[in-house]
């Protein structure tokens, strides 16, 4: 008898500020089995973020001595800094038969797309560049030498939107947050979880 179907994965990517954090909590509470694997990253925590909670922050060093113990599905520098998905967040969750969301930038989607071609992965495209610009600058998280500099990337990563399974474009969020909810669920029970 084959065993259970394997775990899904899920890699939502998309430009900065595009919405993709805020849509992937609004969808775990219409799919609360869904786990988020915490990403590592070289870059300091933002007033409010929680160590090993919304990253494990990493020291440059440290981050480039775990890429070369091969401890990484993927990783990326982006924006001056670096982020990677741990293999140990998503083995962890798989192996207990959890179904697992990433949520990463273009770059590390694309190795994702290479290593793992089983996963499912959902770009998250923006109605246009000017709406970005409005949310990065309304988030008041960023410089404003920061934020030019993630919207230059943003150009680079809308260009990408097509090679990706699925595209959900978030002019309303109720809209997207369903369309993402239909894509998830229908996976979900394909595999049986
Ligand atoms: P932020 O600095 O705004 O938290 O994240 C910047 C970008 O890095 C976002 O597009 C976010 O999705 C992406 N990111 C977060 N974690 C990872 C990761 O583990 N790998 C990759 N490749 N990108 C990540």
């Amino acid at each position: 008898m084959p065993g259970p179907a394997p775990s899904k994965v899920f890699v939502i990517t998309g430009p900065s500020g595009v919405g993709k954090g805020s849509l992937i909590s609004l969808l775990r509470h219409r799919i609360p089995e869904l786990e988020i694997s915490t990403s590592a990253t070289t870059r300091s925590p933002r007033p409010g973020e929680q160590e090993g909670v919304d990253y494990h922050f990493l020291e440059k060093q440290a981050f480039l001595d775990r890429v070369d113990a091969g401890d990484f599905l993927e990783h990326a520098a982006y924006s001056g800094n670096h982020y990677g998905t741990l293999r140990s967040e998503v083995d962890r969750r798989t192996g207990a038969g959890s179904p697992v969301v990433l949520e990463i930038e273009v770059q590390g989607a694309r190795q994702i797309a290479e290593s793992m071609p089983e996963a499912v992965q959902i770009f998250i495209a923006p109605p246009a560049l000017e709406s970005l610009k409005e949310r990065l600058e309304g988030r008041g998280t960023d410089s404003p030498e920061a934020i030019a500099r993630r919207l230059e990337v943003a150009e680079g990563e809308l260009a990408a939107r097509n090679e990706f399974h699925h595209q959900v474009v978030n002019s309303e969020l109720e809209r997207a947050l369903d369309e993402l909810e239909t894509i998830v669920r229908s996976k979900l029970s394909e595999s049986g979880q």
